[in-house]
């Protein structure tokens, strides 16, 4: 009898848990987003591409261009759309909020997306008197935004892995292959005339290395005898534009079509993609940020790993698995975004290095079309799908560039989509957003 009674218990409780797991919540809320300040993190109305060319799909926003009179242009390949294409027009995406009782007072966190009342001065708001932006200063910080990053009291404020991937801009994905018929450079190319990488089937790559293995130099001026791998990234000529020429990556933004400014040269990029090796050799994963190049080199045999900088050994960043890595196909990511250099293997971090200071500059560097990737390989064989070159938000600074020190309920917000957002940089009363107008948060990342 005791058994049974505890059997039903059992049955009520898991009931009641499923009950408060699908009915609709005092403590959510859902929104439609309107509008083009968090693109392309978050979608207003827009329009749905799939690339003429590469077949990549993406958006560009429907409600502030008129259309037909700036082509759209993919992200992924450069081309312009033809004027036949046919987009899709699709809503703004519908997120689900937490409302703030739900949090119980818990202050708001760095990176997080908030919805709140918009500021009266907001003119462009009166119809939808709600605005949507990501927090980037909390109460009494002192905040200002620099070479795109964002600065802190100082300090550069640096993202976690997850928080940069929930901001990430795809700049090329190798799985959408441009036609190479119609004279579309590829991205990623063997550096050597007589290079082991080969391309393969929907944007893959694959390498063998055959001869015997050599010393690996670390010194300055002893470069690493890996077989590169390397990534290029080609502009359409602005003369000719059957033409094509290398290039920085900039912060432009396919979504906003027709939108004319100066574009800033980007340091923040990430490289993702499913790398299966095996071998007695080496890996190395190569960036380059701040006219700096850091190598990440791993012995996926051995599952050991070591960092350089400008070819010299960095003190303390290296890891020992005691066990092969890469041995099956695993998702890398490897990011040099915020100034800091990250290597994480299936979810687990195994370099994480922010650069010193003095090797931070806040301004483009010369020698800038220097491919801003690489991945070498000796003596493995190596296979390569899905690979994707991502870029992190460049914050605009507002044109007076100055620290702005928030009062103690305050909070800086800003949009993803950095070019067009309205928020603490511009037209309101002050920097500051009052906490009292937040209404909720973005579930989810
Ligand atoms: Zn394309």
């Amino acid at each position: 009898m005791l058994r049974r009674s505890a059997q039903f218990f059992v049955l009520i409780l898991i009931a009641a848990l499923s009950l408060l797991a699908w009915s609709p919540s005092a403590d959510t809320r859902q929104i439609r987003v309107i509008g083009p300040s968090m693109a392309p993190t978050l979608l207003g109305d827009h329009d749905a591409w799939l690339c003429a060319e590469c077949r990549f799909p993406f958006a560009t926003g429907a409600e502030s261009v008129e259309i037909g009179e700036h082509p759209a242009v993919c992200p992924n390949c450069g081309r312009f759309q033809p004027e036949e294409a046919q987009p899709q027009r699709k809503p703004g995406d519908q997120l689900l909020i937490d409302m703030l009782e739900a949090r119980a007072g818990k202050p708001m966190l760095r990176w997080e997306t908030i919805v709140f009342r918009c500021p009266e001065s907001a003119e462009q708001h009166k119809a939808e008197p709600h605005c949507i932006k990501r927090v980037v200063g909390l109460p009494g910080e002192t905040v200002e935004l620099r070479g795109g990053d964002v600065w802190i009291n100082g300090a550069l404020a640096r993202k976690t892995l997850a928080q940069q991937q929930t901001m990430a801009m795809v700049v090329h994905d190798s799985r959408f292959v441009p036609n190479a018929m119609r004279g579309t450079p590829l991205r990623w190319k063997g550096a050597e005339a007589n290079t082991g990488w080969l391309a393969g089937e929907a944007g893959s790559f694959t390498f063998s290395g055959t001869s015997p293995r050599r010393r690996l130099g670390s010194s300055p001026g002893h470069p690493l005898e890996v077989d590169w791998l390397e990534y290029t990234h080609w502009r359409r000529s602005p003369e000719d534009p059957t033409r094509f020429e290398p290039a920085a990556i900039m912060d432009d933004y396919a979504y906003n079509r027709g939108e004319s400014r100066r574009l800033h040269r980007l340091n923040d990029l990430m490289l993702r993609g499913s790398i299966k090796a095996f071998g007695p050799g080496m890996l190395a994963f190569r960036g380059s940020v701040d006219g700096h190049t850091y190598d990440v080199l791993l012995e996926p045999q051995h599952g050991r790993g070591r960092m350089l900088c400008d070819g010299v050994p960095v003190d303390g960043v290296n890891f020992d698995m005691k066990r092969p890595l890469l041995a099956s196909s695993s998702q890398v990511e490897f990011s040099l975004v915020d100034h800091q250099v990250l290597l994480v293997i299936d979810g687990r971090l195994l370099v994480s290095h922010a650069c010193p200071a003095e090797k931070i500059s806040e301004k483009s560097v010369a020698a800038d079309i220097a491919p801003p990737f690489a991945i070498g390989a000796s003596d493995l064989s190596v296979t390569i799908t899905s690979l994707t070159l991502l870029r992190d938000v460049y914050y605009i600074a507002p044109a007076e560039a100055k620290a702005v020190t928030l009062g103690q309920e305050e909070y800086y917000v800003l949009g993803d989509n950095s070019p067009l957002s309205a928020d603490s940089r511009t037209g309101w009363p002050g920097p500051g957003l009052a906490a009292r107008q937040i209404l909720g948060t973005l579930q989810g990342p």
